[in-house]
C-alpha cells in the first residue's frame, strides 16, 4: 500500500469566509479527508499542517525552504507528497521546490483550489483526491495539478483568477491530462534523480523583478538597481526587447552588471522564447552582459536565481547555471 504525505501550507482550498474576506483556517481539509478515508482505492495518507497557514500572497523564500525541509525530513517514510497551497504564488513555490529538491526520486504535487472546500462547488475536492493518486505514480518531479492538467512545476504560470483552469505552461506540454482516465505523456517525464539532497541556503539574496513598460525612465531604473540588489529578472517585451534608445538606461544596467548584479532577461509573453540577438533593441542588452532567460517563466527564473545566489555559488557559476537546464525549466533552442 502506497503512503502519501499531505502538507497543508494554506490557500483558498482550506479558507473560511470572515468579515475580513477569505482567510486560512484549519478544519475543512481535515473534514474532507475524513469523509473520503474509507475509499479502498485511495492510498494511505497522513496530513501535516504547516502553522501558520498562509494566504500564498504572504509567502516568502523562507517558506519555500521550509516546505523543502518538511518534504526532506519525511522523504523516506512516504511514496509521494501533496502540497496544498494558495494559487497566487503556487507557480513560484513549485518552481523553487524544483531547484531546492535536487536529486528527487518521488513525486511532489502542488495543488489548491479556486473555491474553498467550504463551498459546495469547490474544485478542491477533485484536485485533492486526484493529487493523492498522482503522488504515488513514478513521476520524480515537482508538479502542479490544476484544472485536469498535471504541469511541470517550474513551467506553470497562474493565468486566470476566475476560471477553474487557472494554470497553464505556455512553453511545455502538460505531463498528464486527467479526465475519465489519467493519460501521462511518459516521454516528457524526467528521469529519477540520484537521491534527494536539499540545497543549502546560506544567504538571503536580494532578487527583484523589474517589469519593463512604455515610459520607464533612467532615474527610477537606477534606484531599482541600486545596492543591496544581487539579482534582477528583467521582464522585457516580446523576444527580449527593451527601450534601448535610452542610452542612460542601458548604462545603468551595464553598471549594475559590472558591480556583480546578475541580470536575466525573461519575456512578458506567456509563450515563446527570448532571442536577444533578433532585434537591435534586445541586442543592446546582450552586448552589456544581460543573461538570456531563454524560455523560462519569470517565476522559474526568479526562484532559480534566488536559490543559486542563496547557495552562495561563485558569480560565474551562477551566471552559467542560469542558462543551463537544471530541472526541466529550459527547452533546447
Ligand atoms: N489568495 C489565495 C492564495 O493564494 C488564492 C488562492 O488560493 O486561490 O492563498
Amino acid at each position: 500500500m502506497s503512503r502519501v504525505c499531505i502538507l497543508h501550507v494554506g490557500g483558498t482550498i482550506g479558507m473560511a469566509l470572515t468579515e475580513r474576506g477569505w482567510v486560512p483556517a484549519a478544519g475543512f481539509v481535515e473534514r474532507f479527508l475524513t469523509s473520503i478515508d474509507s475509499q479502498p482505492s485511495l492510498p494511505e495518507w497522513e496530513l501535516h499542517r504547516l502553522e501558520p497557514l498562509l494566504d500564498s500572497a504572504n509567502m516568502r523564500p523562507r517558506d519555500w525552504v521550509r516546505i523543502a525541509e518538511e518534504v526532506a525530513s519525511r522523504y523516506d517514510a512516504f511514496d509521494g507528497f501533496v502540497v496544498l497551497h494558495g494559487t497566487d504564488t503556487m507557480a513560484y513555490t513549485s518552481s523553487a521546490l524544483s531547484f531546492l529538491l535536487a536529486g528527487l526520486g518521488k513525486h511532489v504535487v502542488l495543488t489548491g483550489a479556486q473555491l474553498s472546500l467550504a463551498n459546495v462547488r469547490s474544485d478542491g475536492r477533485e484536485h485533492l483526491v486526484t493529487s493523492i493518486l498522482l503522488a504515488t505514480l513514478p513521476i520524480p518531479e515537482v508538479t502542479l495539478y490544476f484544472g485536469q492538467r498535471l504541469l511541470r512545476g517550474n513551467r506553470a504560470q497562474k493565468i486566470h483568477n476566475r476560471d477553474f483552469v487557472a494554470f497553464a505552461s505556455g512553453n511545455f506540454p502538460p505531463l498528464a491530462r486527467i479526465g475519465v482516465g489519467i493519460d501521462i505523456d511518459s516521454d516528457l517525464i524526467r528521469p529519477a534523480g540520484d537521491g534527494l539532497h536539499t540545497v543549502d541556503m546560506v544567504k538571503e539574496p536580494e532578487v527583484i523583478a523589474i517589469r519593463v513598460y512604455p515610459g520607464i525612465q533612467e532615474p527610477l531604473l537606477r534606484r531599482m538597481l541600486a545596492a543591496p540588489v544581487d539579482g534582477v529578472i528583467l521582464e522585457t517585451y516580446g523576444t527580449g526587447t527593451f527601450p534601448s534608445e535610452d542610452a542612460g538606461m542601458i548604462r545603468a544596467i551595464a553598471e549594475a552588471i559590472d558591480r556583480g548584479v546578475v541580470v536575466v532577461n525573461c519575456s512578458q509573453c506567456h509563450s515563446g522564447r527570448v532571442q536577444q540577438g533578433l532585434y537591435g533593441t534586445g541586442r543592446a542588452l546582450q552586448d552589456i552582459g544581460v543573461i538570456s532567460g531563454h524560455d523560462m517563466t519569470p517565476e522559474a527564473a526568479l526562484t532559480k536565481l534566488y536559490c543559486l545566489l542563496a547557495a552562495d555559488r561563485p558569480l560565474d557559476v551562477v551566471r552559467r547555471k542560469m542558462e543551463l537546464d537544471l530541472a526541466g525549466e529550459i527547452s533546447p533552442a
